[in-house]
């Protein structure tokens, strides 16, 4: 879906990962995309040096360094996924639980670490609730923009948060902005995360109850749950829109049970 008005949620066009295949799976190699790993990088990114000198660090680690980019579920079976970015918030978080226990849908939140770690208890009632819990980052910065170790770090503090809360260690993340690149890719490979892109956004109240037309099997839709997105009017839509999708047969599972779904032969 393409909100007709931008938001600073929507990542540039140019930016967007080309989908691969049916249910929209592109599999990564860090390894591959690093052929010049090792090269040094600025914390910042250096805007006099090409998009191109953006490369993967050399890997540090045993194992295969491949990361899997999810941007939509398969449509062979009635489920999608409904996702929350940004939170925990004292505001909003428990509104959005509410709702997705009155829709009866499991839900993924893709939390900030320090968010995480100032509202310990809102992470342990969403896992207690059966929702799973991914990485966004530690603070809403921009991934293409970090050098690997700075993001390594930010990734690293933010899983611990997320444990420390009682809460399963993530599988998934999702970056801010959905902005990843090869250095990003490589960070997520090293710490075996794969990646919950989205299909359907909801920036506005009215977007909101267009889900119940434009939502399908297999969508990933992205929603807020914390900084300056949320509003009780855009959630409490999204809550019904739920419902309704709901009773038209639609199941909204986990982003990692959509992930395994989509990788089942
Ligand atoms: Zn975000």
């Amino acid at each position: 879906m393409t909100p007709s008005t931008p938001t600073p949620h929507d990542p540039p066009a140019r930016r967007r990962l080309p989908r691969r295949g049916l249910a929209g799976v592109a599999l990564l190699t860090a390894g591959a995309l690093g052929a010049a790993g090792g090269a040094a990088l600025t914390h910042r990114l250096d805007t006099h040096l090409a998009p191109t000198d953006r490369v993967a660090p050399a890997p540090t680690g045993p194992g295969a360094l491949t990361a899997r980019v999810l941007l939509q579920g398969p449509d062979n079976a009635p489920r999608a996924c409904i996702t929350f970015d940004d939170g925990p918030d004292p505001t909003w978080t428990p509104l959005v639980l509410d709702l997705l226990a009155a829709a009866g849908a499991s839900a993924t939140f893709f939390v900030l670490g320090q968010a995480a770690t100032a509202h310990p208890d809102l992470i342990a009632r969403e896992a207690g609730a059966g929702h799973e819990i991914g990485v966004h980052n530690w603070v809403h910065t921009d991934v293409y923009s970090a050098d690997a170790d700075h993001l390594r770090a930010d990734v690293d503090r933010t899983i611990a948060a997320i444990e420390a809360a009682g809460a399963p260690r993530p599988g998934l993340w999702r970056p801010p902005y959905g902005r990843i690149d090869a250095p990003a890719l490589a960070v997520a490979a090293e710490r075996g995360l794969d990646l919950l892109l989205w299909s359907e956004h909801t920036p506005s109240a009215e977007h909101a109850r267009a889900l119940t037309t434009r939502a399908h099997a297999g969508s990933i839709i992205l929603c807020h749950d914390g900084r300056t997105q949320p509003s009780r009017e855009l959630l409490e839509a999204v809550g019904q829109s739920l419902i309704a999708l709901a009773d038209r047969g639609l199941t909204f599972v986990t982003g990692s049970q959509m992930l395994a779904a989509t990788l089942a032969p």
